[in-house]
């Protein structure tokens, strides 16, 4: 074989190889004259086109391609054809056969034939699928960034060494900063440093892949310096295989936080004022206690437990029938029935309680129920030991119905005493009556003459008798001072008549201490009234002014009238009576001085008397005293004034 021979041999073979590797290609490959029409095409080519290589082989490349990459084409065919330099490779849109459009990417040479351009070859890329999911990874990106951007809650990323990568909206708001001032900052700027101690850790520890549950809390310090808590879920950044750093979610839980820290310092505060309620509860000093709808105890205080003298787990859970008498547990339920038809109760009660050692002892009972909406869930209730009080009513209760008794029988005694007088004296009367009328006949010598020294001792016994027999009357007046009413006969009576004649009367005991009476009565106008009791009462009043009045003393007797009334004024210049003997001197029996009285004698009735006789004229008494005497004040109303009197 000649050299030549053996070359045209291979160029054959290279030939026929070349071709089989053009038509065998993946890549579609063509080639097409100067004028545009196709010259060759390979089956990849074919297959992109959707054609036979006879439909291709000749067709103008515009039949295959859309009017802009058909224009592109032809530029690029120029160009190359110039010999001037154009991009490649370029993407045109090929419409195929069955009208699909397909999207290539294409690169071209020239063809040479020594210096004559007679076609161009180009290799296609079908990039349709490439195009299309680029186009769906930017759209898929944009939309996460929108995502991320927009997200409500904050979203970052971190490099392995805590440095932002980025930051979304929400994130930067909480921050308080831009985008600038935030990326490439280290996450320990953002918070405080017991939180930079647990930020490090949790993102320590999801770089070595563990798993952080419950996700980390964080307190952020955003520009201003405000603070914000944050909860943060992280995952691991990849790119490839190798960890670029974490991906977090956080969500702001600063009111949560700020409801929880109220929460927590209510819940403190409801701890304190329960320990300080249980504690005033415990050491109150009269019993409280809280029992179950049922009646059982539910908690006693230290002083409950006092009076009951039992412990307090034999009372906690015991029925309230255990320390209360039948009647006190009766008394109860019927308050209680009282209380469920809603009728009025008093508000505390008392019980008889019975203690640990069977003792009795009272509490008086304050209680109410405890409600929740409308049911009954309980009572609670505070009490007062009362024993100590009750023993002293029970006490006072005996001392009173002694007293009654005692009083009882000393009425009886004192209307005995009154019955006994009022017959003895009778009895005293009656000869005393006649005692004095014989005296009297002697002393008048209605019965003969008698001497000087006789007529001076029947004076005497005469004077006496007086006093006696004042005395008798006095003591029977007793039974009609008690029931304040002396029988009365009314008529018109002269004031001063009567007055001047007691005087009179009065003249020869006055004498006896040299006691000078004055008479300063005035005329008087008649009034209506009992002669013989108003005689009685000027009696007594001057009988009083000589007792009282030492020898050579002196006793006025003034008498007036004004609109109204007559006044009756006597006054003495004797001992006088103390300021604060002065309103007892019209009672009963009083005497100032009972020494005194011996001394002066007398009952101790005469004031009381003349008090009732002066009322009973419906008029008044009373008594003023100072050093120089005592003076006595009767005020008798005039007759315009006392026509009421029966
Ligand atoms: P008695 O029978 O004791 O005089 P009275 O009721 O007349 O009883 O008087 C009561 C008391 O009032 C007397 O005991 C005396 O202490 C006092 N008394 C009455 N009148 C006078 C008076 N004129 N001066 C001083 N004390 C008087």
């Amino acid at each position: 074989m000649t050299e030549q021979r053996r070359m045209e041999l291979e160029i054959i073979e290279s030939e026929a190889r070349y071709k089989d590797l053009f038509e065998n290609a993946d890549e579609p490959m063509y080639t097409i004259d100067t004028s545009g029409c196709f010259q060759a095409i390979n089956k990849a080519g074919l297959r992109i086109l959707g054609a036979e290589k006879e439909e291709v082989t000749g067709s103008h490349i515009s039949r295959w391609l859309t009017p802009e990459s058909f224009k592109l084409s032809q530029e690029v065919l120029e160009k190359q054809i110039s010999g001037e330099h154009c991009e490649q490779p370029i993407v045109i849109e090929v419409i195929n056969k069955n009208g699909e459009h397909i999207l290539g990417e294409i690169a071209t040479r020239v063809i040479r034939e020594g210096d004559r351009i007679i076609g161009i070859h180009g290799i296609a890329r079908d990039i349709t699928e490439n195009l299309r999911l680029e186009q769906e990874l930017l759209e898929s990106e944009a939309k996460y960034r929108d995502l991320f951007e927009n997200a409500d809650d904050p979203m970052f990323t971190l490099d392995t060494e805590g440095n932002f990568l980025e930051l979304n909206n929400a994130g930067l708001k909480l921050l308080g900063c831009t985008r600038n001032e935030l990326i490439g900052s280290h996450f320990s700027k953002w918070t405080t440093p017991e939180s930079n101690v647990n930020a490090l850790d949790a993102i320590k520890k999801r770089l070595m892949g563990e798993t952080i549950e419950p996700p980390t809390i964080l307190e952020m310090v955003s520009s201003n310096g405000e603070h914000r808590w944050i909860e943060v879920r992280s995952s691991i950044l990849k790119e490839g295989n190798a960890i670029k750093g974490l991906h977090g979610i956080a969500r702001d839980i600063t009111e949560k936080m700020r409801l929880e820290n109220k929460l927590k310092e209510y819940n403190e505060m409801l701890l304190e004022s329960e320990a300080r309620y249980k504690d005033l509860f415990d050491n109150a000093a009269d019993p409280m206690y809280t029992l179950d709808e049922a009646w059982y105890f539910r908690e006693i205080n230290n002083a409950g437990i006092k009076v009951l003298g039992a412990t307090r787990e034999e009372i906690i859970g015991s029925h309230i029938s255990r320390w209360l008498t039948p009647e006190s547990l009766n008394k109860a339920n019927e308050r209680l029935n009282r209380i469920a038809r809603g009728l009025p109760v008093p508000e505390t009660i008392v019980y008889e309680l019975i203690c640990k050692n069977d003792e009795r002892r009272w509490a008086e009972i304050r209680n109410r129920p405890i409600k929740e909406g409308n049911r009954i869930t309980g009572f609670q209730g505070n009490a007062r030991d009362v024993t100590e009080k009750r023993k002293l009513e029970l006490q006072l209760k005996e001392y009173h119905e002694k007293l009654q008794r005692s009083c009882e029988e000393l009425i009886e005694a004192d209307r005995l005493k009154t019955e006994f007088v009022s017959n003895i004296t009778h009895e005293l009367l009656t000869p005393m009556t006649s005692i004095k009328g014989f005296t009297e006949l002697l002393y008048d010598e209605t019965t003969g003459k008698i001497n000087k020294e006789q007529k001076n001792g029947l004076g005497i016994i005469l004077r006496n008798s007086d006093r006696l027999i004042r005395l008798i009357k006095d003591l029977l007046d007793v039974a009609s001072l008690e029931k304040n009413k002396f029988s009365m006969k009314f008529e018109c009576v002269q004031m001063s008549e009567i007055i001047s004649k007691t005087i009179q009367d009065m003249q020869p005991h006055a004498m006896c201490k040299e006691i000078r009476i004055i008479n300063k009565v005035a005329p008087l106008p008649a009034i209506l009234g009992d002669d013989g009791r108003l005689t009685q009462v000027i009696t007594n009043l001057l009988f009083n002014a000589i007792k009282f009045t030492p020898e050579k003393g002196t006793i006025t007797v003034i008498a007036s009238e004004n609109t109204n009334n007559i006044n009756i004024s006597v006054i003495d210049t004797g001992i006088g009576i103390p300021a604060d003997e002065l309103p007892r001197i019209f009672d009963r029996f009083y005497q100032i001085d009972g020494s005194n009285s011996r001394k002066y004698g007398g009952t101790g009735l005469g004031l009381s008397i003349c008090k009732s006789i002066i009322e009973q004229h419906y008029g008044s008494i009373k008594a003023q005293s100072d050093c120089n005497g005592s003076t006595f004040h009767i005020m008798l109303p005039k007759p315009a004034n006392n026509t009421k009197r029966s």
